[in-house]
């Protein structure tokens, strides 16, 4: 079974996808994970973030430590999400995620673009969304959570930047699939959300 979770930034994709994964006892890739560690690699190399091919070499990122706390901050974020619009790193990255979501067996993926491009085929498909607002709130109460002196004003501003970028790019926008489930997560707490989520994929499941 493949399950594909798609939404913008800080809607709670991340967690949702991992409970599911768990709960299901299946392989999880965060694919955002491959966009901040090239961003990471591009920044370490002192690359050029204005060249789409300097972005692309980056994309090696067999030297980066994938539990480097560093690809969860907002700088790498931010940059992550400017080089991701670039056809020729979403390319480079493309192979791996698919042959992920293809393994025996199944696996979960979160990320924009996996019910649409990755694994257009996937068993059940998820956009997890709330608004602007509450999704800067949470990313703000968990950058203070990790000692950062951070404003919410500047939270929901980066939000707002990241969302436009996303959804308004030519290569694989971010994009509600049409056979997807919407979860607004609004309304609801981490685990309302996740237990919604996982009554989603029992009823896709047993169709
Ligand atoms: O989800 P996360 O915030 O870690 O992703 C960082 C950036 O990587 C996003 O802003 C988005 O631009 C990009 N990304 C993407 N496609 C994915 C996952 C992430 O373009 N499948």
């Amino acid at each position: 079974m493949i399950i594909a979770v798609d939404g913008p930034a800080a809607s709670g994709k991340g967690s949702i996808a991992r409970a599911i994964a768990a709960h299901f006892g299946l392989p999880h890739m965060d694919t955002g994970l491959l966009y901040r560690a090239t961003a990471l690699n591009l920044l370490e190399t002192g690359g050029d973030p204005e060249s789409e091919f300097g972005a692309a070499r980056a994309t090696d990122i067999s030297q980066i430590r994938f539990d480097d706390p560093e690809l969860k901050s907002e700088t790498v974020g931010g940059l992550a999400s400017r080089i991701s619009a670039y056809p020729l790193v979403r390319e480079a990255l493309l192979e791996r995620q698919k042959r992920f979501a293809a393994q025996d067996g199944g696996a979960v993926l979160d990320g924009r673009d996996i019910g649409t491009v990755i694994a257009p085929e996937a068993d059940v498909k998820i956009f997890v969304t709330a608004t602007s607002e509450i999704r800067a709130e949470r990313r703000f109460a968990e950058l203070k959570r990790s000692g950062l002196d951070v404003h919410l004003p500047d939270v929901l501003a980066d939000i707002r930047t990241r969302d436009e970028r996303d959804s308004h790019r030519a290569a694989a926008p971010l994009v509600m699939a049409d056979d997807a489930i919407l979860l607004d997560t609004s309304e609801m707490n981490l685990e309302q959300a996740i237990a919604a989520a996982i009554e989603a994929v029992e009823a896709r499941r047993t169709q």
